[in-house]
């Protein structure tokens, strides 16, 4: 049975695709999730695949609970869970909260909250060494939306970030006794489709004026951060928020 197995939700693109194919470069055997894009799925698998990696696609809505449920009895097939990567999440077309409706709160919150907790519910689990597992590490997506508010952009999104800080440090104190480690990264502008979700696929070149580091990140760069936390190097490191935002 394969062991060090790592799940990244939202694997198919963006962040989650540069954490499996490092993920994979690092030893961990990858179970990726998508929602819709089976193509940048199976292609993500077969780049791992064929650097001598192993990986795996699966389909799963985080935002459905019976979804996830699935999901995890797909990873049980693939082997033992030592890990997992909170990291699909969405945004939607940028308004003021004046204009939002309670149906896109929904939305919202479902996937970017709903979802990590339901996906990590499943991983302790199978993790905690209360309930037979060998314990493992939990990196969340967090955003520096969660401490910058974005105003005029997306609120719901900066404060359902918010609630994932807090759910970090909650389940990290609840589980740090039980082999767990829970760490949040909190992104700043990354160079991904997201934006084009917000309806601004060209936001990076309007704020990255803003960034002390005066640029965009690359999705790698997070990967790297997300990958420390998962190793055994982060092994004091347990309820941390880590901004890998260029210093924004
Ligand atoms: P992205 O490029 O838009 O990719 C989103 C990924 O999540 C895709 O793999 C997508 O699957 C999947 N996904 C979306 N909704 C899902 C659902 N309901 N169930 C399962 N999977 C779902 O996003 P990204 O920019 O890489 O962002 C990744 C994470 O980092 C998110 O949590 C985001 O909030 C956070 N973040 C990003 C930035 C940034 O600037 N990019 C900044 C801060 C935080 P499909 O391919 O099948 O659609």
């Amino acid at each position: 049975m394969t062991s060090n197995i790592v799940l990244i939700t939202g694997g198919s693109r963006g962040i989650g695709a540069a954490t499996a194919r490092l993920a994979a470069a690092r030893g961990y055997s990858v179970c990726l999730s998508y929602l819709n894009n089976r193509t940048a799925a199976d292609d993500v698998v077969r780049e791992i695949q064929s650097a001598g990696g192993k990986a795996w696609a699966i389909q799963a809505d985080v935002s459905d609970e019976t979804s996830v449920v699935q999901l995890f009895e797909a990873v049980d097939g693939c082997g033992q869970l030592a890990a997992l990567v909170n990291n699909a999440g969405i945004l939607e077309r940028q308004m003021r909260v004046d204009e939002m409706d309670a149906a896109r709160l929904q939305r919202v919150l479902a996937a970017n909250v709903i979802g990590s907790f339901s996906c990590a519910r499943e991983a302790v689990r199978r993790m905690s060494t209360r309930h037979g597992g060998s314990g493992g590490a939990i990196v969340n997506l967090s955003s520096m939306a969660a401490r910058l508010g974005a105003p005029g952009e997306y609120v719901d999104y900066a404060a359902a970030k918010g609630a994932i800080d807090a759910f970090t440090i909650g389940l990290a104190k609840e589980v740090a006794s039980e082999g767990i480690r829970v760490n949040a990264v909190r992104p700043g502008a990354i160079h991904t489709d997201i934006h084009a979700s917000g309806g601004e696929p060209d936001r990076i070149e309007r704020v990255k004026g803003s960034v002390p580091l005066q640029r965009g990140g690359q999705p790698e760069e997070v990967a790297e951060a997300i990958l420390w936390l998962l190793s055994d190097a982060a092994s004091y490191t347990t309820g941390a928020l880590l901004d890998v935002s260029g210093g924004r």
